[in-house]
């Protein structure tokens, strides 16, 4: 027998960072997870305190999977629909299955849901706006990609079909669907492995190698607390006024990537030297980065309202001594 105010949230790739922070959260909350992951970059370890808990379970397949999805599905009152390739590296490294896992696994749970009447939150990103300048970004902006031969891009591009697919849901079926702009997030149990900065510049100060900063090191990003993020989409997700429309998601406290390192390095106490790699040494020759990425907050404060963010200083702090705990 279920709690009165107990629901159970499906989360689809909730082995990894966002996710498992999600499905904590969830848990803390009294409601029932089941997470579906295949473990291809989530990992068992960002689970391992909760794999007990008796409101949780965990699928290991994948979400092409469409008869195990129908039945996960059935079981369920509300997805988050978080799985998706990690880091600009593997969108470069392994493009045929970014997109298809993007653009066929977001439509296997649309329909899913549509069919059902479930209501879905489809984890969308900050790359969407590509090489827009139309800063602070806005979710009614244009979409500024490159050109195809330009891997980096068919990740946004593929994105953009999965936030066009789920409005046309809700508009043609009445799918309850909210979708997120994820803008960078960071925090403990984010890998360093799939090249994200942060994650990178602190395992890289902490052994004491050199900080890898990309180009200039002038280009700037906002960084927001997973915890942040999760607190948001929770309150998207039962928010009927959210259903059919898109939402930034993340920080507006804008700093440069040297900055940061030079902040990792304070923060670690760390003699690391900070080293230049051009662009097509770190990517391809090919890569196109963009400038700035600032998200306009106002819509999503306006429904679910505001509170602090985690501040970057704390974030390096808390990812650090995860790092350490955990080397
Ligand atoms: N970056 C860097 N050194 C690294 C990894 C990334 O300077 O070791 C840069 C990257 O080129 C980009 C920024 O940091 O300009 C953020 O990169 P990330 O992959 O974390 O996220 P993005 O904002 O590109 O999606």
């Amino acid at each position: 027998m279920k709690e009165p105010n107990m629901s159970t949230y499906l989360i689809t790739g909730g082995a990894g960072f966002i996710g498992s922070h999600l499905a904590e959260s969830l848990l803390a909350d009294g409601h029932k997870v089941i997470v579906l992951d295949d473990l291809s970059t989530g990992s068992a370890d960002n689970i391992e305190h909760y794999r007990h808990d008796p409101n949780y379970e965990l699928v290991i397949d994948t979400i092409m999977n469409a008869d195990l999805m129908s039945e996960l599905m059935d079981r369920c009152d509300y997805v988050f629909h978080m799985a998706a390739v990690v880091g600009v590296r593997r969108v470069l490294e392994s493009p045929i299955r970014t997109i298809q896992s993007i653009v066929q696994g977001t439509d296997i749970v649309l329909e899913l849901a549509a069919k059902k009447d479930k209501t879905v939150f489809i984890a969308s990103t900050s790359e969407i706006y590509g090489k827009s300048t139309a800063l602070p970004f806005s979710e009614e902006g244009d979409v500024v990609l490159g050109g195809t031969c330009r891997g980096r891009w068919s990740y946004a591009c593929a994105k953009a079909i999965d936030e066009f697919l789920a409005l046309a849901y809700h508009r043609e079926c009445n799918l309850k669907v909210v979708v997120g702009r994820h803008f960078n997030t960071v925090g403990p149990r984010q890998s360093a492995r799939y090249g994200m900065v942060l994650p990178q510049f602190i395992s890289q100060a902490v052994a004491g190698e050199p900080v890898t900063v990309y180009g200039d090191g002038r280009q700037q990003r906002c960084f927001c607390h997973v915890n942040d993020v999760v607190w948001a989409i929770k309150r998207l997700i039962v928010n009927p006024q959210s259903y059919g429309k898109v939402f930034n998601i993340g920080s507006r406290e804008e700093i440069s990537i040297l900055d940061l390192a030079l902040l990792v390095k304070e923060r670690t106490h760390s003699d690391s030297e900070i080293v230049f790699v051009p662009y097509d040494a770190a990517y391809d020759d090919n890569f196109e980065d963009m400038r700035r990425r600032i998200p306009d907050l106002h819509r999503l404060h306006d429904l679910v309202g505001e509170k602090p963010l985690v501040p970057l200083r704390q974030i390096i702090d808390q990812m650090a001594e995860h790092h350490l705990s955990h080397a």
